[in-house]
């Protein structure tokens, strides 16, 4: 016996010791076989789950249900050539091979008249509908209210696509929905295009879908209807009457059977197969990339509008797949027109707002991606500080030129300067904020940008006149130290322990009795006064640009290297 083939028969044991290890049969045409979703999670988690009291059947199921079940169920061996034939689902199989075979046998030996191609393409529209406005939108997502009468002719809509049950269809979907792009997605198209469009129907599941809670569709009688009548149903509906309208209609039996029967099927079925293939694999994710659905105009087309996947898996109880009038979504518009008759109540729309949050935020991601490609300025905090003497002294070697409170050198730039290399000439060694603000010209961004990658240091204080002010400052401060410490000796005489305290007190007033301003006072108006608004508060993208108040210098790495003030241009 081969290894795979031995694994196959442990399988199998498992299957019939543990009930959650089934791997029920899934097929396209027959409903299940009574399948109860519950016994996933309860054959799961015998050894610790508490005993299921609610209703549904992921009532109970553990927080950790997909990771655990993954580990806990082994998968069924890969298909392989040589395990094939053993794997087939041969119903599925059959008609998933038989109808196109059929649709081009007739295609090439039936004459096909106008009014059996607009047959046809209603039919087509017809059973297509059933399965996006009911299988999916009503049954599956519970995206809106249908009255009783539309349910009876969704389900009968649906039933002629001939896609399998409600029950089976929409449990499936469910688990789709739940467990995108892991193995308990019946079809996920982690495994591939060819496997999510319909490989998936023509083998046997390596795994049991993920448990999905259908108790809702339980108690629904339309539901049991259709359970209960389902080969009939799919027989009447899926080839009778296409067949016998356009044979009693305008005596085209054989086109009837074949155009509006069989090649029509081939297309409804393929076009719901490409909801789970072309949708998870075409497009933009216009709202989320962290899965595989995508959005795309092509998808809508084939799929009677569910082609705004990835609208949909970010908000999949919205009776709507397109969000803009101009997307095509002919099943949003067919529910909205049952709406409109009276047919449709409570078509659930998720707030705009929460829409656009998925766009910004992709947008956003978009635009990181791009500014992390880029080269940016090198932050304030990883450039030395340097005071104004020492910038100065620097300056009669190399062109240094100081503007919003960085040092920028300027070697490589002299020359290219569209302004002219004097006017760089005649600032290196001083402070240019206010003419390159507007006070000669009002730079662009772009020159904001360049400028912006000349850095090769922070002045100490900020600005020139910053460091005049406090210059300033220090000295009014020592010359109200000195006058009360002699007003102090005056009163008490010297040596007095109070002097001192007195002294550091009235430190804070000048000598005139005025407060004296806070040490780290900002660059002074008078500086401002001809600087451009806009381009003053130009914020390079990638950085917040901050004006360094000396409080702030012990953030500096470079300035905390250096034993917390200056250091060495770079
Ligand atoms: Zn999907
Ligand atoms: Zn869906």
């Amino acid at each position: 016996m081969t290894e795979a083939a031995e694994q196959v028969l442990t399988h199998r044991k498992q299957q019939v010791l543990e009930p959650g290890l089934r791997t029920p049969p899934t097929d396209t045409i027959s409903p299940p076989q009574s399948e109860d979703e519950s016994s996933s999670v309860k054959g799961l988690a015998t050894d610790t789950a508490p005993k299921k009291k609610s209703g549904f059947s992921d009532g109970d199921i553990p927080d950790d249900y997909v990771t655990r079940t993954l580990e806990r169920e082994p998968a069924l061996p890969p298909v392989q050539m040589k395990n094939i034939l053993g794997e087939i689902q041969w119903v599925s199989f059959t008609i998933l091979t038989v109808t196109p075979l059929l649709a081009l046998y007739g295609i090439f030996t039936t004459h096909l008249s106008m009014k059996t191609f607009a047959w046809s393409v209603f039919y087509y529209f017809f059973s297509g509908l059933g399965i996006t406005a009911g299988y999916h939108r009503l049954w599956a997502h519970r995206s809106y209210v249908a009255t009783r009468p539309l349910e009876y002719l969704l389900a009968l809509m649906g039933t002629s696509a001939v896609q399998g049950s409600i029950h089976w269809w929409a449990r499936g979907h469910r688990a789709h929905h739940r467990y995108t792009d892991t193995d308990l997605d019946p079809y996920g198209a982690h495994h591939g295009l060819l496997w999510s469009h319909l490989g998936w129907m023509i083998v046997k599941p390596r795994r049991k879908p993920g448990v999905a809670d259908i108790s809702d569709l339980r108690k629904n009688p339309v539901i049991k209807f259709q359970h209960k009548l389902y080969l009939p149903l799919i027989l009447f509906m899926g080839f009778i009457l296409p067949t016998i309208v356009a044979g009693f209609g305008w005596n085209d039996w054989r086109g009837g059977f074949y155009y509006a029967a069989v090649a029509r099927l081939v297309f409804v079925h393929h076009s719901t197969f490409c909801v789970n293939s072309l949708a998870h694999w075409l497009g933009e994710a216009s709202f989320d990339n962290k899965m595989t659905p995508r959005d795309h105009f092509i998808t809508a087309l084939v799929t009677v509008g569910e082609g705004y996947h990835n609208f949909h898996h970010q908000f999949p109880m919205d009776y709507r797949n397109a969000v803009y009038w101009h997307q095509y979504d002919p099943t949003k518009w067919f529910i909205a027109t049952m709406k409109m008759v009276g047919l449709a109540t409570h078509l659930k729309k998720f707030p705009d707002n929460e829409v656009q949050k998925g766009r910004v935020a992709m947008s956003l991601q978009k635009i990181n991606d791009q500014q992390s490609k880029l080269s940016w300025p090198k932050n304030y905090n990883d450039l030395p500080v340097i005071s104004w003497d020492d910038f100065q002294e620097e300056s009669k070697t190399r062109p240094l030129i100081v503007i919003h409170g960085f040092i920028h050198d300027v070697s490589s730039f002299m020359d290219e300067h569209p302004g002219g290399r004097h006017l760089l000439a005649g600032r290196i060694g001083k402070d240019a904020t206010v003419a390159f603000n507007g006070g000669l010209y009002a730079h662009s961004n772009a020159a904001h940008n360049l400028l912006s990658m000349m850095r090769v240091g922070v002045l100490d204080g900020g600005y020139q006149l910053a460091i005049d002010d406090i210059k300033r400052t220090e000295r009014a401060r020592a010359a109200a130290a000195a006058a009360s410490a002699s007003v102090a000796a005056g009163a008490t005489g010297p040596g007095a322990a109070g002097g001192a305290s007195s002294a550091a007190s009235t430190a804070t007033e000048q000598a005139d009795g005025t407060p004296i301003p806070e040490y780290s006072t900002p660059i002074p108006k008078v500086e401002e006064r001809n600087i451009d608004v806009k381009a003053r508060s130009y914020v390079p993208p990638g950085q917040v640009y901050t004006i360094l108040k000396r409080g702030e210098l012990k953030a500096n790495s470079v300035a905390q290297k250096n034993g917390g003030k200056v250091g060495r241009i770079l």
